[in-house]
């Protein structure tokens, strides 16, 4: 059986020797397979998923090299399609080490979800992706539906005690509407993790705007946030946070320059030093005022 590896994750690994800029702290796999889904933003069918290439390995090979200590958690990207769910329990239970595994599926009913959970996997993501059901719809096709997502992602929170969802910045959504499904994602205490769209190798959100929406989304309980047409004016934060800067999304995920070249990082996969901090807030305070309250 092959599966597919992340470039970073195979450099890891010692799969392959590519040259890589930062390493993975989740190792990234994408389970063979033709996607019957159409998401009009997804190269899956190329062979990318955003801007990552992932080369096909023997998956005994792999396997072989999945240690305790290589990484801090796994995360199997899935396709939308009949043979996945088979697929990926028959990868878990061929899995030794007790690495925490994250898978990003499509819905499927509570029983697949608790048989998926047996086999070893720690929670689940969605690639919800869309921020509103009005972009979904125009982006998501023969895929289950916005309601669907919404529902899978409320069950996995209650079977597996977390839940993931992925939203992507810059498929058209305003941000109110980003900042309102942020906020209904959070009050069910779901993770969001947080892509910025990527097509043809360019990162389309500004980073200035971009920079603002990883505010809203680390501050999204506490933060107020206010519009003008949709827009994000203003946001009212109790301190600010280097965190709200790095990758999103399940612990230790730092899914290195997935959304980005290495030159303009949004999600950073690593530590901001002070420098780059200072830069990320002076970029968000270009797309919206920024309060700081008690
Ligand atoms: S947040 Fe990261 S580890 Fe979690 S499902 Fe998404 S890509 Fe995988």
């Amino acid at each position: 059986m092959k599966i597919g590896v992340s470039i970073a994750t195979a450099s890891l690994l010692k799969l392959k020797n590519y040259s890589i800029d930062a390493l993975p702290t989740t190792l990234y796999f994408l389970i063979s397979g033709r996607c019957k889904g159409a998401c009009g933003y997804c190269y899956v069918r190329h062979g990318y998923l955003a801007r990552i290439r992932w080369p096909e390995f023997d998956f005994d090979e792999v396997k072989k090299r999945i240690k305790d200590g290589v990484a801090k958690r796994i995360c199997m990207q899935t396709v939308y399609n009949e043979k996945t769910f088979e697929l990926l329990k028959k990868i878990l239970n061929g899995i030794d080490a007790s690495i925490p595994i994250s898978a990003s599926i499509n819905p499927m009913d509570i029983e697949k979800l608790r048989e998926l959970k047996d086999a070893g996997l720690e929670r689940a993501g969605f690639g919800l992706d869309a921020c509103s059901k009005r972009i979904f719809n125009k982006w998501k096709k023969n895929v289950p539906s916005w309601d669907e997502y919404i529902n899978a992602l409320k069950n996995a929170k209650k079977i597996f005690g977390e839940a993931t969802a992925h939203l992507i910045i810059g498929l058209g959504e305003n941000d109110e509407e980003a900042i309102k499904i942020m906020k209904m994602l959070s009050s069910h205490k779901i993770k969001i993790a947080l892509f910025a769209y990527t097509k043809n190798n360019i990162t389309i959100p500004s980073l200035s705007r971009y920079r603002a929406m990883q505010i809203a989304r680390y501050f999204i309980e506490k933060g107020k946030f206010s519009f003008e047409d949709g827009k994000l004016k203003e946001i009212e934060i109790p301190y600010h946070a280097a965190k709200a800067f790095e990758t999103s999304g399940c612990p230790y995920c730092n899914r290195p320059f997935y959304n980005e070249r290495v030159t303009k990082i949004y999600n950073y996969p690593y530590k901001l030093n002070e420098n780059e901090f200072k830069n990320a807030l002076k970029e968000a305070e270009k797309y919206a005022r920024i309060y700081i309250v008690d």
